[in-house]
């Protein structure tokens, strides 16, 4: 596949582009990514969002996420940083994805991967209106419990908790470009593929 980073006439580089992916917990995003990154020469990068929650293990600084604090997170929300900014779950973390961080790939003319939930893709998709918003969705409510249960790094309650807020974040994915049902991986991924190759 031949690379996407182009060049305009002028010598620039073309200005990249935004591609949001969300789905639920469990769905299979991380995996379908991952495969993205390692099996094609599009010029991706991953937004690193920060967070106030803490890290899990084996979880780097600066990688991962940018872990900080909920003074500095606010500071630097209050600062105008944030392109957007979330508590995901109820009482939970604030997440957040830099501006200038997108701003910086965007001017190189990389294609931003921003794996963010549904309030942070509205809000990005209202900032950038050229935005590739994807939405990968569970075959169904039953098989992400059971794919959850099969993971077993949560217990039942977190499970239930995830699920509800799997139920949430489908009601409210009305908005997103393109859907992608995760139920054989390979079909998932071929459809990605197909969408990111269409401009
Ligand atoms: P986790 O704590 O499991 O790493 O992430 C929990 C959720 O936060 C995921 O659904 C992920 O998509 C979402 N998330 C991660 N970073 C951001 C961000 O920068 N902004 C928003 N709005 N959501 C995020």
């Amino acid at each position: 596949m031949k690379s996407e980073n182009e060049r305009t006439n002028d010598g620039a580089p073309r200005r990249g582009r935004v591609l949001v992916f969300s789905g639920p917990s469990g769905v299979g995003k991380g995996t379908l990514l991952k495969r993205l990154f390692a099996e094609t020469d599009f010029p991706l990068v991953s937004s690193v969002s920060a967070t106030t929650r803490s890290p899990r293990p084996g979880e780097i600084d600066g990688v991962d996420y940018r872990f900080l604090s909920r003074d500095e997170f606010l500071r630097r929300r209050e600062a105008g940083e944030f392109l957007e900014s979330f508590e995901v779950y109820a009482g939970g973390a604030l997440y957040g994805t830099l501006r200038a961080d997108v701003e910086a790939a965007l001017e190189r003319g990389d294609w931003v991967v921003l794996e963010i939930d549904v309030k942070g893709a509205a809000s990005v998709a209202a900032t950038y209106p050229d935005a590739e918003t994807i939405f990968i969705e569970p075959p169904s409510i039953e098989a992400l419990r059971e794919r959850l249960k099969g993971r077993g790094s949560e217990d039942d309650a977190e499970i239930e908790k995830r699920v509800a807020q799997a139920e949430a974040e489908l009601a409210a994915s009305g908005f997103y470009r393109r859907r992608v049902v995760n139920d054989d991986l390979d079909e998932a991924y071929k459809k990605i593929l197909a969408f990111l190759s269409e401009k």
